[in-house]
This record gives structure tokens, sequence and C-alpha cells, in this order.
């Protein structure tokens, strides 16, 4: 009998938006504070100074209270021109969604790649750019988790094969589901604009979105014609640099931010992108001894956030899901668009934990021979074993 008021925590186990860590709910339960007062001045600076640490910059982060499509659009409509031709790599969904964006607003979007299991590949971006002779390319954009297939691609790869071309394009960036997450360096990989937000690694609800930008980008900023206005870096920065925002911020959600970025930097980010490498590593070693399939195909650009898990053939990955949320209260990712009913998702990101995991793979297991997908039994325990051998407190 299945209950409608389940008992116990559910398992919200989709890759993002993640469990917002009680430490998080507590410090958005404030008051709004006056945003043009001194003790909103003192929180917006500190908030900007430390979520730049979270994206590995000393530039500005600009923070829209928007979902993550905004962010797109903003790192988009501020740095290019009516007309203009950008370069993207077809990693899957979020990338295809993306480049539809681009077409609607009027860019010319090139699509590159495109068989949803493999990341970008930085020798045929070098090649395509070094075709382009006149510069017509005026950015190169890149979705670094894929979020719908759980492929990274190699973005400081990407930087050097856009400079070993020669080529002046723009490198923008997709770090929504691997920010705070897979290692992401904004810097030292010569990136412009990094979109990112709040929902996955930053364990805060949905709301936020991010673009941190290079010098380049703020340049480009300066000559670029497409419309905008709510998007507009230029009044952000300004506003930004004394500690204010041009409108209304979302303040409690800066009250979270302000805590995110605090226990991501009190853990550290090496820490941080060790759990998630581990969880990630512990969901393979189950999925290997379910004998099911990861969708990914390539062992290098495995995803550090989530696992995408292809269903033999003739089985349907929603009725899977259904068992599972149903009869475990977990809730597992569904396969969007092109791999709609043929792959599920495991988040394995933001405020997670060895045993969380173990309760996510345990529900993923049971639904497996309730819905009777076939597999081999064991997975659960492939990963208990894996998480024991590498817990802390093991002989290595
Ligand atoms: N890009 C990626 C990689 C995503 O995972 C998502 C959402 O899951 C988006 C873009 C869109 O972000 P949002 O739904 O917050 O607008």
């Amino acid at each position: 009998r299945l209950n409608s008021h389940p008992s116990g925590r559910h398992f919200l186990q989709i890759p993002g938006p993640t469990n917002v860590p009680d430490r998080i709910l507590r410090a958005m339960d404030h008051p709004t504070i006056d945003h043009r007062g001194p003790e909103f001045n003192a929180l917006a600076k500190k908030i900007l100074r430390s979520v730049r640490q979270i994206f590995q910059t000393k530039q500005p982060v600009i923070v829209f209270p928007a979902s993550g499509t905004g962010a797109w659009e903003a790192a988009l409509v501020n740095t290019l021109s009516p007309g203009d031709t950008v370069l993207m790599w077809e990693t899957g969904h979020f990338a295809s969604l993306w480049k539809k964006m681009a077409d609607k607003i009027g860019i010319k979007a090139e699509f590159m790649g495109g068989d949803w299991r493999k990341p970008a590949d930085p020798a045929a971006i070098e090649a395509r750019l070094k075709e382009d002779t006149g510069h017509t390319i005026k950015a190169v954009c890149i979705v670094h988790n894929e979020t719908s297939t759980g492929v990274v691609s190699d973005v400081n790869a990407i930087r050097r094969a856009i400079d070993s071309a020669r080529h002046p394009a723009l490198l923008l960036v997709d770090t929504i589901s691997s920010l705070g997450s897979i290692d992401y360096r904004h810097d030292a990989w010569g990136v412009d604009v990094t979109v990112a937000g709040s929902q996955k690694g930053l364990m805060l609800p949905p709301g936020l979105s991010f673009n941190a930008v290079s010098e380049k980008a703020v340049a480009a900023s300066k000559t670029s014609k497409m419309t905008r206005s709510f998007w507009s870096w230029d009044e952000m920065l300004a506003s930004n640099a004394n500690g204010w925002f041009p409108y209304t911020p979302a303040t409690n959600m800066l009250y979270g931010l302000n805590e995110a970025c605090d226990m991501l930097l009190e853990e550290g980010l090496d820490a941080v992108f060790a759990r998630h490498a581990r969880h990630a590593e512990a969901t393979r070693a189950a999925v290997k001894a379910w004998d099911l399939e990861i969708l990914c195909s390539d062992p290098k650009a495995y995803s550090g956030s989530l696992t995408a898990i292809v269903l033999p053939e003739g089985h349907d990955a929603d009725a899977l899901r259904k068992v599972a949320l149903e009869n475990f209260n977990l809730s597992l990712g569904q396969g969007l668009s092109k791999v709609a009913g043929k792959v599920f998702r495991i988040g394995h990101l933001g405020d997670f934990n060895d045993l969380m995991l173990m309760g996510t793979l345990s529900g993923v297991e049971m639904a497996l021979g309730l819905a009777k997908v076939p597999h081999k039994s064991g997975g659960a325990q492939a990963a208990l074993t894996y998480l024991r051998d590498t817990a802390p407190g093991a002989a290595h």
C-alpha cells in the first residue's frame, strides 16, 4: 500500500535542485532587511568577495535574482552583437537549450558534435577556429558538466585549443551543475564568462544565478550591441563595487548564499571536489555491478555530480522512476528530450554523504527489482564496499 504522507525524509536525488542543508535554511529564516542600509552593505561586500573564491577567480561575480537560464541570456547579451556567430558543442539537452536561446535572440549558433555520450572535442574546436581566418566566430560556448548526460568537458583544454588556433573568440562556460561540485577554475582556465546557478553544488534553493566575468568579457560588453536592460552588467558592476545592487536583491537568498560560501570554504574546495568524485565512483561501482550501462562513454569525462544510466532496450526509465518514488519516496532524475524514457539520472551532488548515497542506491536497486528491469543484484553492496574501503578511517 502506497503511503500518501510518507514518514521520514524524502530522498531528492535528482541532479538539482539538491538537498538544502539545515544550516542554509536557518540562515535564510531571518527578516528581510533594508537593502539600502549598512547591515546589508556589509553582508553584500562579504558575499561578493567570498563567492569569487568558489569560482576560483579574482574578477567580479555578478549575482542575478533568476534561474540559470537568465544567466545564460546575460552571458550572451552582454558580450555579443546581433548576427554574431558563436560555436557551441552539443553535449546534450542543456547545450541544445542554450543554442535555442542564441537562435531566438538573433545570434547565429553553430553546433558541433552531438552523440550525447562524449565531451566536447578540443581538437575539433581548434580545427574549426583555424578555418575561421576572418574571425567571424565571436565566442565558444561550452556546458562544463552536461546535466542531461553526466559528461564533463575539459574547459582548460578548450581554452588551450582557442589559444593555439590564435583565435580571439571569447570562452563562455555553463557550470550550472559543476560549480561547487567539480573542480572549476575561472581565472586559471582563462574563461571569459562563467554561468552558474544556486540550486545544485551551492546547496541553495533555485532562484539565484551568476556571471563570473573576465576583463576581456567586460571590455566586450562596452561594444556589444545586443538589446539588454535587466541583464546589463554595467550597472551591476558599478553598484556591486560599493556593496550595493541596482535593483532589489533577493535578500534572503543572499543570506543563504553567504552561508553556502562559508560551508564550502570551511570544508575546503579540494575536499568538496574529492567528496563528489568519491560518491560518483561509488555510484559507478553500483551501476557496473548491476550490469547496467553508464551513458557517458568516456571514463575521463565521468561526472562527479550525477550519473546517467541507460536502461536495457524495451524498458522504460520513467516507469522505474515512478516505482522508486511511490515505494521508497526517492526522486531520481528523468531522461530529457533525446534520451527521455531511455535513461535515469542519480544526482550525487550538493549536501550529501555516504549514508545518503547508500539510501539512494538501495532505493534504486529495490526499484530495479520491482520494475523488473534486468540487472544483477549486488550494486548497493559494491558501493558499500567501495565507501568502506575509502572511508577516512580505512587503512589505505
Ligand atoms: N544548464 C545546465 C547545465 C543545467 O543543468 C540547467 C538546469 O538544470 C540549466 C542550464 C538551466 O538552468 P535553470 O533551470 O536554473 O534555468
